[in-house]
């Protein structure tokens, strides 16, 4: 892992066990997250993107040590510039980089405790870290809360006396509390009107430039993803099946899968017709997925062969252009707008 990259995730697993009958044996696993490997530059920001259910909350939370992994490596950069692997370090040597790897949650409306005040709220990991208290404090929550856009003069106020987005605004300034370097956003702002997204998201984006900091960005909706993203990696089943620079992503996606996804996503221009991919069949299980690839129940280019024994891996076919998918050579897929 070279000076350039905070993160690295290595071959990461992680698997929940299926309980059955009295003695709640296990009788299988759910494969949630299922060989992904990634890096993340400083200062950049990676899209997670894929349908509900495809793991990418998983990893989020696993890179986190919020669930502890099945196997994989999670290499990350400290503040100090040692190289630590978070998969393998004990629960006591956590709290440290929890203050430099930090989560923005989905739900601004049950992810911040109804009872609490503002400045009790984006206060709090100041006083479990032990980095402030008493006037210090409460100058601290109200300098987070001018950063987010928030009037300082409303810190004692309680959550449900702001709009969803203001609520958001709480929980970022929640999380840059402690100054961390790298923010896992997960589904940041699908909880929010299409209208206020826009400010969240361009909030994101003038925080991250101010305070240098390295985001993985999770998100289903790949206009989303792709609003805020330098690199963007599409999940399914478990697997990252396609990852490459935003914009080539885009305008030249190499898998089925993203092909379908970019076909949603609406073009800048009006103007240009597009044609949206429905994408027929059921998503396999994870708990069971298929032998070869993990698209062809819902694949069109699917063929007979190598797509259902084979498992494609995750090949760079052109530099920095990641896809696992047999024929990505030979088909020509849509892009945005086409
Ligand atoms: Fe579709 Fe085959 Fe490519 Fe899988 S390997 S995405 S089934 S064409």
């Amino acid at each position: 892992m070279s000076d350039e990259y905070i993160l690295e995730v290595r071959n990461l697993r992680q698997y929940f066990p299926i309980r059955s009958g009295f003695l709640q044996r296990v009788v299988g696993q759910i494969k949630a997250v299922d060989g992904v490997s990634f890096a993340v530059k400083h200062n950049e920001v990676l899209g997670l993107g894929g349908e509900s259910g495809c793991g990418k909350t998983t990893v989020g939370r696993t890179v986190l040590r919020l669930y502890d992994p099945t196997a994989g490596e999670i290499w990350y950069r400290t503040r100090s510039g040692e190289r630590v692997n978070v998969a393998q370090l004990p629960p006591g040597e956590l709290k440290p980089l929890r203050r430099e790897m930090r989560m923005i949650f989905q739900d601004p409306f049950s992810s911040l405790n109804p009872r609490r005040t503002v400045k009790e709220l984006i206060g709090e990991p100041l006083q479990i870290h032990r980095v402030a208290r008493g006037r210090v404090l409460e100058e601290r929550v109200a300098q987070l809360m001018t950063e987010v856009g928030l009037d300082p003069a409303y810190m004692e106020r309680y959550p449900h006396e702001f709009s969803g987005g203001q609520r958001q605004r709480i929980g970022i300034a929640r999380t840059l509390s402690l100054s961390p370097r790298l923010i896992i956003a997960d589904e940041p702002v699908s909880a929010l009107d299409v209208s206020v997204q826009a400010q969240v998201l361009n909030l994101l984006q003038s925080l991250k430039d101010e305070f240098g900091l390295t985001l993985l960005f999770i998100a289903h909706d790949l206009s989303v993803v792709e609003h805020i993203s330098d690199r963007i990696a599409v999940m399914y089943v478990g697997k990252i099946v396609e990852m490459a620079p935003a914009e080539e992503l885009l305008l030249r996606p190499l898998h089925p899968y993203a092909e379908a996804l970019v076909s949603a996503v609406p073009p800048a221009d009006p103007d240009i017709q597009t044609r949206r991919i429905i994408l027929e069949g059921d998503v396999p299980s994870p708990a069971n997925p298929p032998a070869g690839c993990v698209f062809p129940p819902r694949c069109r280019y699917a063929n007979s062969g190598s797509c259902r024994t084979v498992e494609p891996p995750l090949q760079e076919l052109e530099p920095g252009h990641f896809v696992a998918c047999h024929l990505a050579k030979e088909l020509h897929l849509a892009g945005i707008g086409g």
